[in-house]
C-alpha cells in the first residue's frame, strides 16, 4: 500500500524563535536531500541551507535532522526542520513542501496514528499522551505522563501472559478429559487463578478514574432559592462569577467553574433553587436541571432542610448565612458558615480539598478512562464467570473472551470511529 509523506508544523503558532516542521513517510529522506541540497548522517543536528529545488531560492537557514524508520517517533523514515520561527518562513517550507510529488500536509494527530499503526505505541500510550499534552495541572501532568510511559502498557502485557499460561494449562486439561473424562485438578487450579487475577483487575476498577483527573471534583451547590447558593458560589470560585440577588430563583441555569485548590481541580456548579411551587417555565427548566446536576455530583453542598437534599450522592449538610440573627442552623449540620463575614468558608474549603484528595488518583499513578475502565471491566467478567465453571471447554472459552478484552483495551482490535476520536484530540503537527 503506498503511504504519503506527511509535513506539519510541530512546535507553537508561529511567530517564535524557532518553528520546528516535521516529515514523516518514505519520501521524508528524498524531501530533505532536495531541501537541504544532501541528506545529513543519521540523528545528528547539522546546519543547511535549505532552498525551494524549482527555482533555487533560500528559504531559511535550519537546522536539520535525519532520522532514518523504524526506529523513530512514527515508526517511518522522520526529517525535522528547525526554522527561523516567524509565519513567512514556515509558510514558504510548507509550501515547497506542498509543492514535493508525493507530500501532502498532515491532519490532526496523524503523526501519532502512525506511531500506532506501525507499533510504536499502543493505544493505552497514545492516549496517555493525548492526556499529557492538555494537561493543566500538576496531578493530570504525573498521570498522563504515567499512562504515556507505558507503566500500564507492561502490567496488561503481563495480566496477558498470565492468561495464555491459563489457557494453555486448560487445554492441556481438556486434552486429559477427552481421553479419561476426568478432570486431574488442572482446572480448577486454573479457576482460582482466573479468581486471583478477576480480584487484581478489581483492584485497579475501584482506583479513582482519570475522568475526576481532568474535570475535578464535582460539587453541586443546591438547595432552596436564596438558601445563599450563588453567594458561597462565588466565595468558592473566587470570583463574582454568578448573579445574586434577593429575589427568590435568579440562577435561572446553572453555572459552571472550574478552579484548582490546592493543586487539586474542582468544578463548581451553581444551581437554580429546588422550588416545588416554582413560577415560570424557564425556572422550572433551571430546576429540573439542578435535580440532573444534583444526581452527578461528586458531592452536593445541601443549603436545604435537614435530611431535604437529593438522594443517592453524598450530601453535606451546610446551614449558610449563619451571621443572620434569624437564622436556625440546622441540627448535626456538618458546615456552619456565612459567604458574607467568610466564617467557617476556610473550613469548608479544607474539608472539600482533603476529600477530594482521596478520591483523585494518587499522583504519579496511572488512572484509567472510561474506554480502559470498560474493556478492564469485561476482562474481569469473563474471569469471574471462568471461576464458577468446571467444564474446561467454558473455562476455555472465558479465557478466550478475558484475551480479547485486553486486545480491545490496547487497540489491537478496536473500531475505526474510536481512532479517529482519539486521535482528533491532537494538534496537526503531533
Ligand atoms: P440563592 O438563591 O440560593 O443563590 O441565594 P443568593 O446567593 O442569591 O442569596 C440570597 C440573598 O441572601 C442575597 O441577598 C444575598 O446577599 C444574601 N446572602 C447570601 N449569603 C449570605 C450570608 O452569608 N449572610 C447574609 N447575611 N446574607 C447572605
Amino acid at each position: 500500500m503506498d503511504v504519503d509523506t506527511i509535513f506539519a508544523l510541530s512546535s507553537g503558532r508561529p511567530p517564535a524563535a524557532i518553528a520546528l516542521v516535521r516529515v514523516s513517510g518514505p519520501l521524508a529522506g528524498p524531501a530533505l536531500r532536495q531541501l537541504a541540497g544532501r541528506l545529513p548522517a543519521p540523528r545528528r543536528a547539522s546546519y543547511a541551507w535549505l532552498k525551494d529545488p524549482a527555482s533555487g531560492l533560500v528559504l531559511d537557514r535550519a537546522l536539520v535532522v535525519w532520522f532514518p524508520g523504524p526506529a523513530t517517533a512514527t515508526g517511518e523514515d522522520c526529517a525535522e526542520l528547525h526554522l527561523h520561527g516567524s509565519r513567512a518562513v514556515v509558510a514558504a517550507v510548507e509550501d515547497v513542501l506542498a509543492g514535493l510529488p508525493g507530500l501532502r500536509a498532515a491532519e490532526a494527530g496523524e503523526f501519532t496514528r502512525r506511531a500506532f499503526l506501525n507499533g510504536r505505541i499502543d493505544l493505552a500510550e497514545a492516549e496517555g499522551l493525548a492526556d499529557l499534552l492538555e494537561a493543566e495541572t500538576e496531578l493530570q501532568r504525573r498521570a498522563a505522563l504515567a499512562m504515556a510511559g507505558g507503566s500500564f502498557s507492561r502490567l496488561i502485557d503481563a495480566w496477558r501472559e498470565r492468561l495464555l499460561r491459563l489457557s494453555a494449562q486448560v487445554e492441556a486439561a481438556l486434552d486429559f478429559s477427552d481421553e479419561d473424562d476426568v478432570d486431574d485438578g488442572r482446572t480448577s487450579e486454573c479457576v482460582v487463578k482466573c479468581g486471583a487475577l478477576a480480584g487484581e483487575i478489581s483492584e485497579w476498577l475501584v482506583r479513582p478514574r482519570a475522568e475526576v483527573l481532568r474535570e475535578g471534583l464535582r460539587v453541586v451547590l443546591a438547595g432552596p432559592p436564596n438558601a445563599g447558593k450563588s453567594t458561597l458560589f462565588n466565595v468558592l470560585v473566587g470570583s463574582e462569577a454568578a448573579i445574586t440577588a434577593a429575589s427568590p430563583g435568579t440562577t435561572r441555569d446553572v453555572l459552571v467553574r472550574s478552579v484548582a485548590l490546592d493543586g487539586i481541580p474542582f468544578c463548581f456548579v451553581d444551581t437554580a433553587g429546588l422550588r416545588e411551587d416554582s413560577a415560570g417555565e424557564v425556572e422550572a427548566v433551571g430546576i429540573a436541571r439542578a435535580r440532573t446536576e444534583a444526581a452527578g455530583a461528586d458531592v452536593v453542598l445541601w443549603l436545604g432542610g435537614k435530611g431535604e437534599g437529593p438522594v443517592g450522592v453524598p450530601v453535606w449538610e451546610v446551614t449558610a448565612q449563619c451571621d443572620r440573627p434569624d437564622r436556625v442552623g440546622k441540627v448535626g449540620a456538618h458546615f456552619l458558615l456565612s459567604a458574607l463575614t467568610g466564617e467557617g468558608v476556610a473550613g469548608l474549603r479544607a474539608a472539600l480539598v482533603a476529600h477530594a484528595r482521596g478520591a483523585m488518583p494518587v499522583p504519579g499513578e496511572v488512572a484509567l478512562n472510561a474506554r480502559q475502565h470498560e474493556h478492564l471491566a469485561s476482562v474481569r467478567s469473563a474471569l469471574e464467570a471462568a471461576t464458577s465453571l468446571f467444564d474446561p471447554v467454558l473455562v476455555a472459552e472465558c479465557l478466550r473472551s478475558a484475551r480479547s478484552g485486553l486486545d480491545r483495551l490496547m487497540g489491537q482490535t478496536g473500531t475505526e470511529d474510536m481512532l479517529d476520536t482519539l486521535f482528533g484530540r491532537f494538534c496537526i503537527g503531533k
